[in-house]
């Protein structure tokens, strides 16, 4: 029998470091970086000695939106074992999920100058450990998180099985990016990699819920070259540590005091704001005195007048939300009335902020609204953020 020929997956590893592994196996640098490049520019699966281990699209759902067609897809990643205990009837262990999909979104864009592109949403973790009360990801507790090569594998199937290249890309698909870190650290150095991806470090961004550990160690990391205009986007949702705690758990642990000092101390480029997303869900977050304290929580970021930059530089940009009903929603979608009657507040009080329009809604495939139903059935919420 003759032994297997070794191989490499191009998805897992930067240029750099794919070279460098292809060496020992005798490989020598223009041949390792030709199929390397070849992997990421044709969507070639097999050269030389790279072998692209690309999970299969499970489920492909379209639906039309004003600027042009929302697509999510999923695809088959390795499942999990039960965890200890499990076979005995332990309710704090994991039972075993065989069949796992990552989930994936790419949104369609139309810029100012008319200019047609797509932002691709990628997934960090199948399911989420963060509790948000609104996200349906949430619901699923955190099975597991993704390795760089399955985050890649989203922006190659987007590219080379469904024939779109995006322009830009964002974590804000299931999971936090943060409770994940080196995997996406890796996966955006992979994407980000000249000879691979060659998707803009600009155009990449990181979108957490507010884990303040990992913001830090992502601002020490983006010091670096070569990853000094890495986005930041943070999930806000409430303004205040009363309600923000109730909606979103790790709150408890990381109040809005020092989460504010974490993004005060983001390294800041010129034009490169931190996002702040804030999702409008009626009777929780949507009153003036929510709008008044969300003006106060951006005065150190720097506020507009009159509705214009002018002084202080403008850190942070707040983009309004309308909440998507998550499956069995207590809440309902806002009214457009609503969303804008909110956006005037608090352009008036000084916010930079801006209204995302929905896309996807009703294929459950907006903010929040990832993951998988037969998963949540099956399994209840398991918050592992402690207060
Ligand atoms: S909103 Fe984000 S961080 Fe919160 S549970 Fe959903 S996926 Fe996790």
């Amino acid at each position: 029998m003759t032994a297997p020929t070794p191989s490499l997956n191009p998805l897992s590893h930067t240029s750099e470091e794919f070279v460098a592994l292809a060496r020992p196996l005798g490989v020598r640098t223009p041949a390792a970086l030709a199929a390397y490049r070849a992997c990421f520019r044709d969507g070639t699966l097999a050269a030389g000695v790279a072998r692209a281990s690309v999970p299969e699209i499970g489920t492909e759902v379209r639906e039309e939106s004003p600027e042009g067609t929302v697509i999510k897809f999923t695809q088959r990643v390795p499942g999990v074992g039960p965890s200890p205990g499990a076979e005995s009837g332990n309710h704090a262990a994991r039972p075993a999920f065989p069949d796992l999909r990552t989930e994936s979104v790419l949104i369609p864009m139309i810029s100012s100058r008319g200019e047609r592109s797509y932002t691709l949403c990628v997934s960090s973790q199948i399911g989420c450990a963060m509790g948000c009360t609104f996200c349906e990801t949430a619901q699923m507790g955190l099975i597991r998180s993704l390795s760089p090569a399955e985050i890649v594998g989203q922006w190659y199937a987007a590219t080379h099985v469904l024939g779109i290249r995006p322009k830009n890309i964002v974590f804000m698909g299931m999971g936090e990016p943060l409770d994940n870190l080196p995997n996406v650290l890796q996966a955006i150095a992979v994407l980000k990699d000249h000879n691979g991806p060659h998707v803009p470090v600009s155009q990449i961004t990181v979108s957490t819920s507010g884990r303040v550990d990992g913001i830090r160690a992502l601002a020490e990391h983006v010091k670096q070259p070569g990853w000094h205009r890495l986005g930041l986007a943070l999930s806000l949702n409430a303004p205040n540590d009363t309600d923000r705690s109730a909606i979103m758990p790790l709150n408890r642990k990381w109040p809005l005091a020092s989460l504010q000092e974490a993004l005060l101390a983001w390294p800041q480029r010129s034009g490169n704001k931190v996002c702040i997303e804030y999702v409008l869900i009626p009777g929780v977050n949507d009153s003036p005195a929510h709008a008044t304290q969300i003006a106060d929580f951006f005065r150190p970021f720097g506020l507009l007048a009159a509705g214009r930059i002018a002084g202080q530089p403008i850190m942070a940009v707040l983009n309004l939300i309308p909440y998507n009903p998550r499956r069995n929603s207590p809440w309902p979608a806002p009214t457009e009335d609503a969303v804008d009657a909110f956006l005037q507040r608090l352009i008036e009080l000084g916010v930079f902020a801006k209204r995302r329009r929905t896309k996807g809604r009703s294929m459950m495939g907006a903010c929040g609204q990832l993951g998988s139903e037969a998963i949540r059935k099956r399994r209840p919420v398991d918050l592992t953020i402690s207060a």
